[in-house]
């Protein structure tokens, strides 16, 4: 089948376009990451997760895909909680990225090619306010920073279709100050305040304000203009609107990002989950209960610009729908049946199976039409299964068909699956052998293979691990 045009939702057109790369199969893609001040929450999870499933799903549809991700190290939230907690404010931040790195890592979110740190642009921060002031879009406050005027912009509020704030506006504290010429003018960079960290520059010693860190960071990265933002909805407004002021101000080059995705909310009873409701779930906490490909499968299943709200009924749900894909594997795997009765149809269906499941990836990345197509496959094969209609070649070429699958989603555990049958006593001395191989023991290494061995099972090293068999 040749690849579907991909079309998304595109927040900045309000329908759905076809992505067209804006040089050849590359497509360099920005989503804002973390303020580094808490732990990271189930929200974010279902934002990073999900982007990470599109960059895995753009990757195998031929597009090079560059991820970027900025990490916003310095902020108020994060100056705040580290004077509240009595700590230095770097070693807050830095702790706070090591352990939303962890997570990801986690999680299996691992598309993003560079993480850029806001402290480690502020060379490129300073440039583009430079540009700003030059071209006199930019104005100073005396006594406290650099704003951006954006009575100058034309097009403000283009992404979001607002131009005021409101008082619910996710707004850094440092853009207010009575006296802005317009009260939604936002600070490009904030002159330096005893104890608070700053950076020397031409017009006055500081740091930055918290939307220019992304457009300092993919200018960087991929020049004045790329393929595709995202985020979640709640920073479309002031955010993500005050980087295209900003970047469509200095270069004078329009759209900034040409296809601007935007998350639904992970919502608890109906609320957006977030930190300061108090209303969360940690990522940490929840990987103690349930395994990260579970999580990953219930976000996404989840159509990504719609809200999803989690509770523990959410979960056994998706479980069960999750064990139903590892069932229908263990089966394929398994199946003693040598020939298909009829397998030009087997073909067929396979074929079409495929067909669904990438059309309604191309259609606006419909995972629940997607996944839900998947479970039709999976039901009328389970019932050639029972009537042992179905030959192992073509099996194989079902099972190879989620593997695939899994190469975008991260949600079967294949390794378990292969070792269903295998008694438990085998799995853990066959771990042992792999700790004493780690560290070059290896007469203990052998040792262990003969207990296996009187099990009654083999193991080879492969490069992709141990590949454990039963002796016949
Ligand atoms: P923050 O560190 O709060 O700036 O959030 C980092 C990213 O996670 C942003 O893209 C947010 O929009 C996203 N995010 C935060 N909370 C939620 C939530 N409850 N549901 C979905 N995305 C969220």
């Amino acid at each position: 089948m040749k690849n579907p045009q991909v079309k998304i939702y595109n927040t900045l057109s309000g329908k759905k376009d076809a992505l067209k790369p804006l040089s050849g199969q590359k497509i360099n893609l920005f989503v804002c990451g973390p303020t580094v001040y808490d732990f990271s929450h189930l929200g974010h999870a279902r934002s990073y997760v999900i982007f990470d499933c599109f960059a895995k799903y753009l990757k195998s549809m031929g597009y090079h895909v560059f991820y970027l991700q900025n990490i916003t190290d310095i902020d108020d939230k994060i100056i705040a909680r580290a004077k509240e907690k009595g700590v230095g404010i770097k070693d807050l931040a830095d702790a706070f990225t090591n352990e939303y790195f962890k997570d990801m890592k986690a999680l299996g979110v691992t598309s993003v090619k560079k993480y850029a740190k806001a402290t480690d642009h502020i060379k490129e921060v300073i440039s583009q306010v430079e540009r700003l002031i030059d071209k006199k879009y930019a104005y100073t406050l005396e006594e406290d920073g650099i704003y951006f005027d954006i009575a100058k912009f034309k097009d403000y509020g283009k992404l979001s279709g607002r131009t005021a704030l409101q008082a619910e506006d996710s707004m850094s504290r440092i853009d207010y100050s009575k006296n802005k010429r317009n009260r939604g003018d936002f600070c490009l960079w904030k002159f330096s305040i005893q104890d608070e960290p700053s950076w020397t520059a031409p017009f006055g010693a500081g740091r930055p304000g918290w939307h220019i860190e992304d457009t300092a960071i993919t200018e960087k990265y991929f020049g004045a203009q790329y393929d595709v933002h995202g985020g979640g909805r709640d920073i479309m407004f002031p955010h993500h609107e005050a980087e295209i002021t900003q970047m469509e101000s200095i270069s004078g080059k329009k759209p900034l990002a040409r296809y601007w995705m935007h998350t639904g909310f992970l919502t608890i009873d109906g609320q957006k989950m977030s930190k300061s409701l108090g209303n969360f779930v940690l990522i940490n906490d929840f990987l103690k209960r349930y395994p990260a490909m579970l999580l990953r499968f219930w976000v996404a299943k989840n159509l990504w610009h719609t809200p999803m709200d989690y509770s523990e009924t959410a979960i056994i749900e998706a479980k069960i729908s999750l064990e139903k894909i590892e069932e229908f594997l263990r089966k394929l795997k398994t199946l003693k049946t040598a020939k298909s009765a009829k397998p030009a149809d087997l073909k067929k269906a396979l074929k079409r199976a495929k067909e669904e499941f990438y059309i309604n990836l191309a259609d606006d990345f419909n995972t629940p039409k997607a996944f839900a197509a998947l479970f039709e496959f999976i039901k009328e094969i389970n019932k050639l299964m029972e009537n042992g209609l179905l030959g192992k070649k073509e099996a194989r070429d079902m099972y190879k068909f989620f593997e695939e699958i899994n190469k975008i989603f991260g949600i079967i555990d294949f390794e378990k699956i292969k070792n269903s049958n295998i008694p438990q006593e085998v799995l853990d001395l066959v771990k042992v052998r792999e700790g004493h191989r780690k560290s070059t023991q290896w007469n203990k290494a052998d040792e262990v293979r003969k207990e296996i061995e009187k099990y009654g099972y083999s193991v080879d090293d492969t490069q992709d691990g141990p590949v454990v068999k039963k002796i016949h």
